[in-house]
């Protein structure tokens, strides 16, 4: 456990100390003077903490200590699949074939990078049914805009260029209309009916020529499964639109079920969720997407093709939307979900998705008693409870999840979707034990029969955490992002 008055780096500094030695300049001193245009030269030296070695890595090892991550304990997060990544994975991202090229080198001699890249490709070709693959997007949102962008370029090509809306259910991932806005499209809503899934008629009547596509986040941020997708890709593919799968959270249906099958003709995968790319902290990911034929000669280039047994990057694609990432997307990240994929091997990641979804649906079972379960069909990788009774009591959802981090659990994601009430939504991902979901489910029980009978408890939570209760006001809108002695000892 991280201590209280944990001292940051400026309160360790000691006039004199350093933690580094350069050797002797062996080149000439460069006259700042002469370089550079006044106004860059500081007047003033800056003000910055004089430490040795050993305290500045206390103090970031301190700082790491006061953060949780996954290898910190339970992180139930909806939607984001905070699942176990292998260690195995960053053994062989290191390997220095793999981390010590450049991407200006020539491609005979990276001959090994380029297989992994084309047998990345082909792999996920295989476990979602599509044609070909792009692995250059760098996050599923990014994903989900290239394929929009493609769809466009695809409408434009055929002299459908008025083809200007994408449909977007209300139990989509906010990603979905966002991307669909920055694509340029108008965004047009359309209704959950009383189950949580897509409202197949009000889909009809939003259905026109106008229709570039419809974008279906699958299972639903309800962690429901679409039931009617066959239908639905049928009224679309009528009216001339195109089908988008966001398979953001593939753990759900891996191995059981592909979008290539159900009519779909583009869909993005995110290699940090379900093929266990690190990314906590918004680090680097990877949101290959992958498109029917008809749509291949719009992905971005270059594309990394194979002829005689040699690898290289293929520009010649006169129909491209272009590049959409610098070089060739996240690679390092694209290793470890090639090694993970060979490392489960198919039965494995079948085997994936049944523990995700039994895991799911076993804290789901487990809690319906104490919490309010909108949607009671079995669900997928995920499901939403709402804190509704709770806030009856006067304990609001916000209050729960502060409440969830004294069991050393990261609160789920909460207040979403908007469809619920006190919405909790809750992915425990197939990583974990059964030991670890009880006290999951212990926890909330918990939780609930002290909303029941003690409110001021969870009310006032949390109490073992280093940083106590925030005034979330004040955090969003006077957000205090950098070093400020006196505001940091009060805290
Ligand atoms: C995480 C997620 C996204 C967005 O992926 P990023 O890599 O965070 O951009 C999109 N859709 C769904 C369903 C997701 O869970």
């Amino acid at each position: 456990m991280a201590k209280e008055n944990f001292p940051l780096i400026f309160e360790r500094s000691k006039e004199g100390k350093s933690g580094y030695n350069l050797p002797a300049l062996d080149v000439p001193e460069v006259n700042l003077e002469e370089e550079l245009d006044d106004a860059y030269i500081r007047k003033v030296d800056a003000e910055l903490p004089e430490v040795d070695e050993l305290e500045l890595m206390r103090h970031y090892t301190g700082l790491s200590n006061r953060n949780f991550g996954i290898l910190s304990g339970f992180y139930p997060l909806g939607s984001c699949t905070m699942k176990y990544n292998p260690v195995i994975n960053e053994d062989v991202a290191r390997l220095p074939g793999f981390s010590h090229i450049h991407p200006y080198q020539d491609t005979k001699t990276i001959q090994g990078a380029l297989k992994l890249m084309y047998d990345l490709q082909v792999h996920l070709e295989e476990i979602t049914g599509m044609q070909e693959i792009t692995l250059q997007p760098a996050a599923g949102s990014q994903g989900e805009w290239t394929a929009l962008m493609i769809f466009k370029a695809f409408h434009e090509a055929n002299g459908e260029s008025h083809r200007n809306e994408v449909i977007v259910p209300d139990s989509a991932h906010g990603t979905n209309p966002a991307s669909a806005a920055v694509a340029g499209f108008k965004v047009v809503e359309v209704k959950s009916n009383e189950k949580g899934l897509v409202d197949v008629e009000d889909l009809r009547s939003v259905v026109n020529e106008n229709t570039a596509a419809l974008m279906l986040t699958n299972p639903n941020t309800l962690g429901l499964f679409e039931t009617e997708i066959l239908e639905m890709s049928e009224i679309i593919h009528e009216a001339g639109g195109k089908m988008y799968y966001d398979g953001a959270n593939l753990n759900a249906i891996m191995g059981y079920a592909r979008p290539g099958d159900m009519g779909f003709d583009a869909v993005h995968l995110n290699l940090h969720k379900t093929f266990t790319g690190p990314h906590g902290g918004g680090g680097p990911g990877s949101g290959p997407i992958g498109v029917t034929e008809e749509l291949a000669p719009f992905l971005p280039k270059p594309v990394v093709r194979e002829k005689d047994g040699m690898y290289d990057f293929d520009y010649d694609l006169p129909q491209s939307i272009g590049m959409v990432k610098g070089y060739y997307g996240n690679f390092g990240i694209n290793v470890r979900a090639y090694t993970y994929i060979r490392t489960m091997g198919a039965e494995g990641l079948k085997k994936v998705s049944e523990y995700a979804v039994l895991n799911a649906n076993y804290i789901m079972r487990s809690l319906e008693e104490k919490y309010q379960l909108p949607f009671t069909q079995h669900c997928k990788h995920e499901f939403v409870i709402s804190g509704n009774k709770q806030k009856a009591q006067g304990v609001r959802t916000l209050d729960i999840a502060k409440r969830l981090m004294d069991f050393d659990i990261h609160p789920p994601t909460v207040y979403f979707p908007l469809i619920v009430g006190e919405a909790l939504m809750i992915e425990p991902t197939e990583t974990e034990s059964k030991e670890t979901l009880d006290h999951f489910i212990e926890s909330m029980i918990q939780i609930a029969d002290e909303a029941e009978n003690n409110p001021e408890i969870v009310q006032k939570a949390p109490y073992e955490t280093d940083v106590k209760r925030l005034d979330e006001t004040r955090a969003s809108r006077k957000p205090v992002l950098s070093y400020q002695k006196q505001i940091t000892k009060e805290a």
